[in-house]
């Protein structure tokens, strides 16, 4: 509640929350499942924000899309084709993210899965890609944005905090997204960032969100955009 009023005063239209989570360890916190969907559309309600959650696994599906406005797919899901098929039957807009060690090709194969399927509201999300690189979490492909605005109609947004994993990165990493023509970000934002629960290294603090809604601001009317 504290983050939904604080972000939705600043101008954010949607808000995310997983309350199911795909986590590399199996010890790691790993969401409150349907409870926290509840929570998350309240919210999204009281603030008339949009709600976006993610989708693991098809058991699921029609349970999460009663709760939110849009479905997530993660990066480990990116070529789940079973999951992908039945996201053409649901109504909801779904983010897919791009799959860690996927290309563009296989990235928009997968969004051809779901508009085929019949859903034709599909938002593609770059989140880093795997890298020899090990100081941040993955790489953020900064290429993707203006390559996959070519090659497809579909819009654009990037995740920069799984890209790079780390709190002290996120600013530069939005601004370069937006410079290079993302259509969106989806950033994690925590009221007590250190308490985090999940991926608490790249959860950023409201304060730090709103002064870099700000800069986001003064940077869109150099590229003829708003923020929305
Ligand atoms: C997430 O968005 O919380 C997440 C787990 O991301 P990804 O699927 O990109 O790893
Ligand atoms: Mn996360």
């Amino acid at each position: 509640m504290t983050s939904a009023r604080f972000l939705s005063e600043s101008g954010v239209r949607m808000l995310r929350g997983g309350a199911f989570k795909p986590r590399s360890s199996p010890y790691s916190f790993q969401g409150l499942g349907e409870r926290g969907l509840v929570y998350l559309a309240q919210a999204a309600e009281k603030y008339g924000m949009f709600s976006i959650s993610e989708v693991m696994d098809s058991e699921h599906l029609d349970m999460v899309a009663e709760h939110v406005d849009v479905l997530q797919i993660g990066a480990r899901n990116m070529q789940n084709f079973s999951l992908l098929k039945k996201l053409g039957s649901v109504s909801n807009p779904i983010l897919l993210k791009r799959g860690m060690s996927a290309t563009y090709d296989d990235l928009l194969h997968s969004a051809e899965y779901i508009v085929e399927g019949g859903n034709p509201h599909v938002i593609l999300c770059e989140r880093g890609i795997r890298t020899f690189e090990t100081k941040t979490r993955n790489t953020l492909d900064i290429t993707a944005i203006p390559m996959l605005k070519q090659m497809t109609h579909l819009p654009v947004v990037v995740d920069p905090s799984h890209a790079c994993g780390k709190r002290e990165l996120i600013a530069p990493l939005t601004l370069a997204s937006v410079a290079s023509g993302a259509d969106g970000v989806m950033i994690e934002s925590h009221p007590f960032p250190d308490h985090a629960l999940s991926d608490s290294e790249q959860t950023i603090s409201l304060d730090a969100m709103g002064a870099l809604l700000s800069e986001v601001e003064t940077l869109l009317p150099h590229f003829s955009k708003r923020l929305f």
